[in-house]
């Protein structure tokens, strides 16, 4: 790491020292949905005010115009306070950039800057009933009408639309294409007529998920992103924008030194877990694999230094994490017993075994465990691809 980045982290950890507290932590504790997004929209706007919201945007949107770098850099930082993030995560990463890459400029001078400033929340409709992994194959649809589009249908485990402002989504505008060519990319205001959002209970009580229906709702033309029957590209460049989403394992859940801690704290047979042999291999393995883990982030890390993107075996880091996070934490609450089963109000799948485990998101959003294997196979070790049977064929005709 350079000079001037060290000196950048220094800044930042001492901004963060000073200015975070107040907003994370104890601060957070038994706050409302409501009280904790209002924290972390004020987080947000103190962000913004000292050039630390949406580091790599422009200045002129509200951004920092910084490096990718030094969002990597801060978020490392960041991520050491329990701070309210979640609910702009989405947001200021995937829907606030590629709006700004095909708005035009009277709607980006509306909405960017109270985006950037979390005033106004954004989520990301993709994934349907029938299409998650396979995005190409969603059925919502848009049907032209005068000035614009009627969309009706549904999408599925969309974060944070409850509290969302605005929404990008995709809809099939022509079924007679094949699935990837007939799909056309909009933005929306979520209060226009029609919509409708009902959460999903999650197992651990988290709040961020839902469904939500579109009864023939209507999106002006000045809405669309990119060509009609365009859409596909844009949402693979929306899902390619965070390219390097988590910065460090600590953002993950609990970490391997807390487990220590636990094991040290409780006994097997009359001796101290840390005598175990399993414990001790489980630890080991976990220790080793976090070393080869760290070595993957810090070639991510070079290639931004020099001007690249990381490669496809960021998935590996992904894949490695998500699993880990849940075995470590099944371990973990096998040592606590039947105090493990408690799941306090606070409880986070951060920093709390019983949460963590049976939070299998990290596994799911963002690909599967599966698919990331897929991306291996194929990208990296040059496997024959996946079978398709559907390529190439009009979508509203079964595959051959
Ligand atoms: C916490 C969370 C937040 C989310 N937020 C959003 C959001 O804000 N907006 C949004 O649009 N979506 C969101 N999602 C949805 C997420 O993108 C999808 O869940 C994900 O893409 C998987 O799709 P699916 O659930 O339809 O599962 P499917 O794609 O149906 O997969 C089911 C199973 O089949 C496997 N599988 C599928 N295809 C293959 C293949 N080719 N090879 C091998 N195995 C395969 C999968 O790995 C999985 O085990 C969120 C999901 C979660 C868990």
């Amino acid at each position: 790491m350079n000079d001037a980045l060290k000196e950048y982290r220094e800044c930042a950890r001492c901004w963060l020292a000073e200015n975070a507290p107040p907003y994370s932590g104890t601060a957070r504790q038994q706050l409302s949905l409501e009280a904790d997004l209002a924290l972390g929209r004020a987080w947000q706007a103190l962000k913004a005010d000292h050039g630390y919201a949406c580091i790599t945007l422009p200045t002129e949107v509200g951004g920092a115009g910084g490096s990718e770098l030094e969002k990597v850099v801060f978020s490392e930082e960041e991520m050491h306070y329990d701070l309210p993030l979640a609910y702009f995560s989405i947001s200021l990463n995937n829907p606030l950039p590629i709006f700004l890459r095909y708005a035009s400029p009277l709607w980006t001078e509306r909405l960017a800057r109270p985006t950037v400033r979390g005033e106004l929340i954004w989520c990301q409709l993709f994934s349907e009933p029938s299409a998650g992994s396979d995005l190409a194959s969603l059925r919502l649809k848009a049907v032209p009408t005068e000035g614009g589009w009627r969309l009706s249908g549904q999408k599925v485990w969309t974060s944070w639309a409850q509290i969302a402002d605005w929404g990008v989504i995709v809809a099939r505008t022509d079924p007679n294409l094949p699935k990837h060519a007939g799909l056309t990319y909009f933005f929306l205001d979520m209060k226009s007529p029609g919509v409708s959002v009902v959460p999903i209970r999650r197992l651990g009580g988290e709040k961020d998920l839902n469904e939500v229906f579109f009864d023939d709702v209507f999106v002006p033309d000045d809405q669309r992103l990119g060509q009609v029957n365009g859409g596909f590209k844009v949402a693979v460049e929306t899902l390619m924008i965070e390219r390097y989403a988590v910065t460090d394992e600590s953002g993950y859940g609990p970490t391997l030194e807390r487990f220590v801690e636990l094991a040290a704290h409780t006994n097997i047979n009359g001796h101290s877990a840390l005598e175990d042999g399993e414990i001790r291999a489980t630890i080991a393995d976990i220790f080793v694999e976090r070393q080869g883990l760290r070595a993957i982030h810090r070639r991510a890390l070079d290639a931004f230094a020099n001007g690249q993107a990381p490669g496809p075996e960021g998935a590996i880091r992904k894949l490695l994490l998500g699993r880990t996070r849940q075995s470590l934490s099944r371990t973990a609450l096998n040592l606590l017993g039947a105090s493990g089963a408690i799941l306090g109000p606070d409880a986070h799948p951060r920093s709390d075994f019983a949460s963590a485990w049976l939070d299998p998101s990290l596994r799911i959003a963002g690909g599967t465990d599966e698919l990331l294997l897929n991306t291996l196979a194929e990208r990296v070790l040059g496997l024959p691809q996946d079978y398709r049977p559907d390529k190439g064929q009009p979508f509203n005709t079964p595959p051959n």
